[in-house]
């Protein structure tokens, strides 16, 4: 209390739920919404930390990862071969969204390897996509045509 002006330049930060409050509104020291002990910091700390915290790009980068993994296994004509071998009875859009959500499903389950610089790079066999189980993404491959 000796210090307001002091105060109005922190905040206090709740680990937990990864959120600042105003001294104001936690006047106890423990976050008013989980009861954790709170962490005194600078506003621009605070701020930042939120930011970090915060997911709201989280869907758009979602989207994005797709298109890459989709480029990936769709470049140099490679999307249409697949499609040429296997015939589907699907239009090709289709295919191709069929085939780069077993990918990222693959890549979730482990059987498939999204490799990608660290560094974008101009060099593009750099970004590939390796199996760990080739004869199971043929499989699931025929399934998505089919289906
Ligand atoms: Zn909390």
């Amino acid at each position: 209390m000796s210090n307001d002006r002091e105060k109005s330049k922190t905040y206090l930060w709740c680990g937990n739920c990864r959120r600042s409050f105003a001294h104001e509104d936690a006047v106890t020291g423990f976050c008013p919404v989980c009861g954790t002990e709170l962490r005194e910091m600078g506003k621009f700390s605070a701020i930042l930390r939120g930011l970090m915290a915060n997911e709201l790009v989280a869907s758009d980068l979602r989207t994005k990862h797709r298109q890459l993994v989709r480029l990936i296994w769709t470049r140099n004509g490679m999307g249409e071969r697949y499609y040429r071998v296997l015939a589907p009875d699907i239009p090709y859009n289709k295919f191709e969204a069929r085939v780069t959500e077993l990918l990222c499903r693959g890549a979730d389950e482990g059987w498939v390897k999204i490799v990608i610089p660290p560094a974008p790079s101009p060099d593009d066999s750099q970004y590939k996509i390796e199996f760990d189980d080739e004869e199971r993404f043929v499989r699931e491959l025929e399934a998505v045509a089919v289906k």
